[in-house]
């Protein structure tokens, strides 16, 4: 008989899941299913892997994090994903957000303007074998015109203004979600494109890292 080597933070990713995820209202059993399959502490730096299912941010490198598991999980509900879809990120970073987003749609496209978290984002999902996922280096508010249109969009840094490429990018009835607002405090938003219109909804605060670029900061 083969011996299953366990993964010794299952029992932490469960723990997340129940206490951080489930407990805060988040019901979709897909997604609920897509926390406990992507191991969250191969995407934090070694020297913090013990605290990679806490419910906060942590560091990633060059000034980054990698967001709270219960923001990583509204953002993804809020896309409400069923298995079909072409989905945009914009801010790969450690890779953690794209590896959910490519257990609960068809194909992930995911940009970061930092060539070494591409890098190491890249490498990191290969390895652990997720392969519908495509990166590229650059200013994702610019969004990915060769790739268009997308099911759904998901911004990890907090922008000013809504990119109007991402709009452009978006299908008839897809959705944005997006932090919005002033460095330091944001509301996160869904928005939804209607018959050409734009339906806007406040998912709550939150605090992300700015987006930079030419519809985000500007530096
Ligand atoms: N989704 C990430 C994860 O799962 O680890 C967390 C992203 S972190 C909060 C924000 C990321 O956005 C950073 O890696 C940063 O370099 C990136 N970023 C900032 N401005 C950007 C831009 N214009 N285009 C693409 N990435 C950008």
């Amino acid at each position: 008989m083969t011996e299953q080597k366990q993964d010794p933070y299952l029992d932490e990713r469960e723990k997340m899941i129940q206490q951080q995820i489930a407990a805060r209202g988040i019901n979709n059993p897909r997604v609920l299913e897509a926390f406990l399959r992507v191991p969250r502490h191969e995407f934090v730096p070694a020297a913090l892997r013990d605290e990679a299912y806490a419910d906060y941010p942590l560091p990633i490198g060059e000034g980054q994090t990698i967001s709270q598991p219960f923001i990583v999980a509204l953002m993804t509900q809020a896309l409400a994903l069923e298995g079909e879809e072409k989905v945009l990120e914009i801010g790969l970073g450690s890779g953690y957000q794209a590896a959910i987003l490519a257990c609960l749609a068809k194909e992930v496209f995911s940009i970061e303007l930092r060539p070494s978290l591409a890098r190491e984002g890249e490498k990191k999902l290969k390895e652990l074998g997720f392969f519908n996922i495509q990166v590229k280096v650059g200013d994702g508010s610019l969004g990915w015109p060769e790739k268009a249109p997308f099911h759904a969009i998901i911004v990890t840094a907090a922008a000013p203004q809504v990119p109007p490429p991402l709009l452009e990018q978006l299908t008839e009835g897809g959705r944005l979600v997006i932090p919005l607002g002033p460095r330091g405090r944001q509301n996160l938003l869904r928005i939804t494109k209607r018959k050409g219109e734009l339906v806007k909804e406040d998912l709550g605060a939150c605090v992300f890292v700015p987006l930079i670029g030419e519809y985000g900061w500007k530096d």
